[in-house]
């Protein structure tokens, strides 16, 4: 079902979000129907929300490297990364951001019925380079025509004020969306997969860039060597209350006023299906979306060592299920969830061998979140 209304009457503004002068109650009550079966705001959801139609992601490697391989922090990357930094599906980093952007539209042009894209700088750490160098590069993705969002793949401690400052001046141009390489909360797990930054920097960078207007989406791995799951619904825990740490500190630095707040309407999810709006007070410094991740070993990394020495086990598929249902009851309503399982590139793949077959996977997902009950 669709809205009578959205073909003809949402215009899109000057950043390419549309603008809807209708009640859109056709479309509403679609959504409503989705979101009570699927239980979680899924991207896909959002994007047709907030733009009216799917927007596909286009990988762009920029030729970064990352203060994790490149000496200033260490020579081998994280434990789990492979060669390619994450950016195993992106183009060659010798084309310009508008071949990569061409190509990535040529390889999708038969499967993909949508008119805009997301240019996604994904391959190592995309804030670490020169603030000229970021704001050439951003600049000709976010000036391409087809491009409605720039999202941009980093780490915490990559973001200093002058590259959130670059990022927020070009939000007032079109959405800009930040992805943050968390993992876990865990300071061991951390030190043992060579993250090589503490929490609190995390922390920082969030507040910094939620502060300046940015789409803020956190990346967690679920399974990481040594975590039970407790400890990763703790992780997803602090992602979305993150907020509060800083709100407290908000409300006494400002002498107990209620600023740090926006309200947001909320349609209920309720058991009748109702869909009953509310107003929720939330926080502007709580991230808007999540990355679930499976860990997945790849060959050719230290993880791929542990695991063949038998250092720990991979979760199998039934665990994994039960762990992303517990973890999605714990995100609040609009909370975006940009992925409930990972993307490993099949020819390097050791295990789990059952996440190969991502049909498969995503199939025994949504089944076990649409029977789930918490
Ligand atoms: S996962 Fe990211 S931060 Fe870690 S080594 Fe790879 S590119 Fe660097």
């Amino acid at each position: 079902m669709k809205c009578r209304q959205v073909l003809c009457v949402h215009k899109n503004d000057q950043r390419g979000l549309p603008h809807c002068t209708c009640d859109c109650f056709v479309r509403q009550s679609s959504l409503k129907v989705e979101k009570h079966e699927m239980k979680y705001d899924s991207l896909n959801r959002y994007l047709q929300d907030a733009f009216g139609e799917k927007l596909y992601k286009i990988a762009i490697n920029a030729g970064f490297t990352c203060p994790n391989r490149d000496g200033t922090l260490g020579t081998r990357g994280c434990i789990f990364c492979s060669g390619s930094g994450s950016g195993d599906f992106a183009e060659a980093s010798s084309l310009s951001v508008t071949e990569q952007i061409e190509k990535g539209k040529a390889r999708v042009e038969k499967k993909f019925r949508g008119s805009r894209y997301i240019a996604y700088f994904q391959a190592f750490t995309n804030t670490y380079a020169p603030v000229s160098r970021l704001r050439e590069l951003f600049t000709e993705a976010i000036h391409h025509p087809d491009i409605a969002v720039l999202s941009v793949a980093t780490r915490p401690d990559c973001l200093p004020d002058e590259v959130v400052a670059l990022l927020a001046e070009l939000n007032r141009v079109k959405p800009v969306w930040v992805e943050l390489g968390l993992q876990t909360i865990h300071e061991k797990t951390a030190e043992y997969i060579r993250r090589g930054y503490s929490l609190p920097v995390y922390d920082d960078a969030v507040m910094r860039l939620k502060t300046a207007g940015l789409s803020v989406i956190t990346h967690v791995i679920l399974g990481l060597p040594g975590e039970t799951p407790e400890m990763m619904k703790a992780t997803v825990r602090h992602v979305v209350q993150i907020s509060e740490t800083y709100d407290r500190k908000e409300a006494v630095d400002r002498g107990g006023t209620d600023r740090g707040y926006r309200r947001v309407k909320c349609q209920k999810t309720n058991p009748d299906n109702s869909g009953k709006t509310e107003v929720q007070r939330r926080s502007i410094y709580t991230p808007d979306g999540i990355k679930l991740q499976l860990l997945h070993v790849l060959e050719g990394t230290d993880l791929a060592r542990a695991y063949r020495n038998g250092e720990f086990e991979v979760m199998t598929l039934d665990q994994y299920t039960k762990l992303v249902c517990e973890c999605l009851a714990l995100l609040p309503e609009g909370f975006v969830v940009h992925r409930i399982t990972g993307d490993g590139p099949k020819r390097l793949l050791i295990a789990p061998q059952w996440s190969a077959d991502k049909k498969r996977v995503l199939n025994s997902l949504n089944a076990a979140i649409r029977a789930y009950e918490p």
